[in-house]
């Protein structure tokens, strides 16, 4: 991921926010980054360009070698297939689909055949500790177990990055930490991952702090002696 210049306003009414303003980064494959700072600084709004969910006002953004900051939304969806998954504080499960089903959902939107789709959705259920609660309803489920679900959902057509916004902002600290865990094996099988968080603890797992303010990334900090991935 390169991004060059890149800013972002809103425009609402008489009122213009700019949400992001300048923006330079870099960050390779196999990274594992922290994007902190306070409410409002445009932690979501980065997340959701660097996810191909929003395009930006101005600037440059190079995603797998392609530049990406003037796609129209379909050939973002097309390029989001496979390549990124997501993972949300409030969980996103859809209520009315078992975990099974949830899981499932992305490789249905990549027209996989249905026998492909029950191995690869089985295989990652059982790697997340959930096999033996795949006819349950999101309801059903604890917080944590929620969470193990969101992941296998977003790593179930093995994307190359996890995009995750405040992962154990609704979790106890053992269900935060086991998704931490979760977070950090993903990222040393090779998957980049690029993380929200106001928590010092959880940006602890990353190799990278960067801290955004007033739509400003104003420091970085490297958490590894040397680059190890
Ligand atoms: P944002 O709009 O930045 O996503 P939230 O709506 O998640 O913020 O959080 C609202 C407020 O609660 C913010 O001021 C944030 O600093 C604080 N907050 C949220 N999650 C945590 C957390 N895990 N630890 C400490 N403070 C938090
Ligand atoms: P954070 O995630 O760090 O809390 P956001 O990226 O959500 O910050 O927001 C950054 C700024 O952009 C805020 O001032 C927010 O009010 C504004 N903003 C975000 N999304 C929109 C939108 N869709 N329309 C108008 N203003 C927005």
């Amino acid at each position: 991921i390169s991004i060059k210049n890149l800013s972002k306003v809103f425009r609402t009414d008489e009122i213009e926010t700019l949400a992001l303003n300048d923006v330079n980064l870099n960050i390779k494959e196999g990274e594992f980054v922290a994007i902190m700072g306070p409410s409002g600084c445009g932690k979501s709004t980065l997340l959701n360009i660097l996810g191909l969910l929003d395009n930006p006002s101005e600037g440059e953004y190079n995603f797998n070698q392609t530049e990406v900051a003037n796609l129209k939304e379909g050939q973002r969806t097309d390029l989001r297939k496979g390549n990124i998954g997501f993972v949300f504080q409030s969980f996103n499960l859809i209520d009315e689909l078992n975990v099974f089903e949830n899981v499932e959902m992305p490789l249905v939107y990549q027209r996989i055949s249905s026998k492909k789709r029950k191995e690869m959705v089985s295989q990652v259920l059982d790697r997340m500790n959930m096999s033996h609660r795949a006819k349950h309803y999101p309801q059903q489920l604890s917080g944590g177990q929620q969470q193990r679900v969101a992941i296998a959902r977003a790593v179930v057509s093995n994307p190359g990055l996890i995009l995750a916004d405040e992962p154990t902002g609704n979790l106890d600290s053992k269900n935060g930490q086991e998704v931490m865990e979760l977070l950090t094996e993903l990222n040393r099988e090779g998957t980049t991952i690029i993380m929200v968080t106001h928590s010092m603890k959880d940006a602890g797992y990353a190799h990278r702090i960067i801290n955004l303010f007033d739509g400003k990334v104003v420091t970085e900090e490297s958490l590894v002696a040397e680059q190890v991935f």
